[in-house]
């Protein structure tokens, strides 16, 4: 039986979803829940002539992880969690924030959405694929 699930969520229209599988196993497994969620480090050296700069969000870093310290605190009182730990991490990308705090944490349950709101993952490849190959641990990806 899972001990330590970590739901990683993002602010999608189906987190909720996500979420409630996760917090079901957990309930069921007697086991432990905690929410992450990453901040990517946004690279904007990309040269070539991008402009870039014009659609950033004019926010300091603090405050961007504050709103997604609030916004993972409303995703738990959704989910009728209340004994969640609650994460908000920095990274260099998505998979390596996840990877990173569930070898920290001794994670046994990763849970993630098959896709998510990254238009570009469609490209690139999903969060749920790239955690599914570095993940220290069981994956879940739950069909959207
Ligand atoms: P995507 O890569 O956007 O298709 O997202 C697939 C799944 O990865 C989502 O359903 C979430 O479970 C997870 N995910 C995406 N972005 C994040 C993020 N910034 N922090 C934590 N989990 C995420």
């Amino acid at each position: 039986m899972y001990q330590q699930i970590l739901f990683a969520a993002d602010f999608s229209e189906d987190a909720l979803r996500v979420g409630e599988r996760a917090r079901d196993i957990a309930r069921k497994c007697g086991a432990k829940l905690s929410l992450i969620h990453v901040v990517e480090d946004v690279n904007i050296s990309l040269g070539g002539g991008y402009e870039l700069l014009p659609v950033l969000p004019d926010l300091p870093d603090e405050a961007l992880l504050q709103e997604s310290r609030n916004a993972l605190g409303n995703l738990a009182q959704r989910l009728d969690i209340t004994d969640a730990g609650l994460w908000v991490v920095n990274a260099l990308s998505t998979k390596e924030g996840i990877i990173g705090a569930a070898k920290d944490h001794h994670i046994d349950l990763i849970v993630v959405g098959s896709h998510g709101r990254h238009g570009l993952a469609l490209l690139l490849g999903s969060t749920a694929n790239a955690v599914l190959h570095g993940a220290p641990c069981d994956v879940l990806a739950v069909r959207i």
